[in-house]
């Protein structure tokens, strides 16, 4: 649609500071633009604020041949999609200004910064805000809803071509720790221990992915730079870990270590109930009841305060809570002191008796003596453990933050709109 004629001149001049609020208002910083009328309109059953608005200015050179040789040539009118300060939804009716070249006899249009591109639809403010929301836990709906954007636009604007980002630096020390990403897969994530910023997210979690990626990205000097790996226990890493990074201890994560025995423990506690005849006995209650108990350390638990103990049903203390579950109970009282002398070793980051316990275990046919086996294996990292001060809770945080996007968005169909927006969710 092409408009010639100029009559709205005059209009503009009353309205000038009205304009300059309206704009101020809408956070557009262009002096060549001005506001004409607003107005509100039914468009698709939905109620609408249409700001009229024309931009022009006296013509600079040529996009094309260069030359300052250009007259004004009339409008083109355009919609713009503008970011709503009210409920409504905005619309911006923009007569772009048109310019002739004599030189090279083309056209060619005003340009303005708040607009996106040549031939967008949106705004710039607009698509600023909508990639703005996709950095919080919502969903495309929830965004497209926000913005009154259609929910297709607001994809095509939240996932724009993803880009090759520059690798970035190769931290000293690492943290490795794997997400479940669709159908059942896991993906692998590893962030720097120190800052907690992002390294790298890879779609799998397998050996071949992960050793690639780092051999690819990262120099073997840079490599051999790295000095700590954090992992968890159960994870394969720490066997192909030496292989990428030469110079790395790796480290297992204490709280893994703790969960190991305390789960252990659990299993053989629980077996322990089952066997006892009487379940309303005061050994049954006190294991079942006051199970939290048993997972303090001994000087944790209160021996000299005498408190009413619900289930129970009597004044006691904390420490006989403990010795009467235990009573008559060889396996479990055996399973208890390993558990425990492990627990105190690795508070006070005494690796001596944590080995020694290890190697001196005598095997009681529970679950203690998988998870030993276990700990026999990694007795290294569990060292390693002891001396350096990283631990993997800041990536197990970074984890339940991915674990809510999921949750909140219901799945990502597509695993490049996932990272993207986990990235953009730990930037
Ligand atoms: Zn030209």
């Amino acid at each position: 649609m092409y408009d010639l004629s100029d009559e709205t001149q005059s209009k503009e001049a009353v309205k000038m500071p009205i304009t300059d609020s309206i704009l101020n208002l809408l956070d557009i910083k262009d002096p060549n633009l001005t506001i004409t009328d607003v107005f509100e309109k039914i468009i698709r059953n939905t109620r609408t604020k249409i700001i009229q608005a024309k931009l022009s200015y006296q013509p600079g050179r040529c996009p094309n041949c260069g030359f300052s040789d250009s007259i004004k040539y009339g409008f083109k009118q355009v919609s713009v999609k503008l970011v709503s300060l009210t409920a409504l939804a905005c619309l911006m009716h923009l007569k772009k200004q048109r310019f002739l070249c004599h030189q090279c006899e083309t056209t060619y249009f005003a340009q303005s910064p708040f607009l996106l591109c040549f031939n967008s639809s949106f705004s710039k403010p607009l698509c600023e805000r909508i990639i703005e929301l996709s950095f919080d836990s919502l969903t495309l709906k929830e965004i497209s809803k926000l913005t009154g954007v259609s929910t297709s636009a607001t994809n095509r604007i939240a996932y724009p071509a993803r880009v090759i980002q520059k690798t970035p630096e190769l931290p000293e020390n690492l943290s490795f720790d794997e997400f479940s990403s669709r159908h059942n897969q896991y993906a692998f994530m590893a962030i720097n221990a120190v800052t907690h910023k992002l390294v790298t997210l890879l779609p799998a979690r397998t050996k071949m992915t992960i050793t690639n990626y780092f051999w690819n990205h990262y120099s073997l000097e840079q490599r051999q730079a790295v000095k700590t790996v954090t992992v968890d226990m159960n994870a394969a890493y720490a066997s192909f870990i030496y292989q990428i990074f030469p110079n790395a201890l790796v480290i297992i994560d204490r709280f893994h270590i703790v969960q190991l025995l305390q789960t252990a423990f659990k299993d053989t506690r629980v077996a322990t109930l089952k066997r006892l005849p009487n379940h309303h006995s005061r050994q049954y209650k006190s294991l079942k009841t006051h199970w939290r108990l048993f997972n303090k350390t001994e000087n944790q638990l209160d021996a000299q305060h005498i408190k009413y103990y619900r289930g129970l049903n009597e004044f006691t203390t904390q420490q006989n809570i403990v010795s009467l579950g235990l009573e008559d109970q060889p396996t479990l009282t055996a399973v208890y002191m390993v558990y425990q002398t492990l627990l105190e070793a690795l508070q006070n980051r005494d690796f001596k008796t944590f080995e020694t316990t290890v190697h001196q275990y005598q095997r009681t046919n529970t679950t203690m003596d998988t998870a030993i086996r276990t700990l026999k294996k990694n007795l290294n990292g569990i060292q390693n453990a002891m001396l350096y001060p990283y631990s993997n809770g800041p990536i197990e945080g970074l984890n339940r933050k991915i674990k809510t996007l999921k949750r909140i968005c219901y799945g990502f169909r597509n695993i490049d709109h996932f990272f993207t927006r986990i990235e953009r969710l730990l930037a």
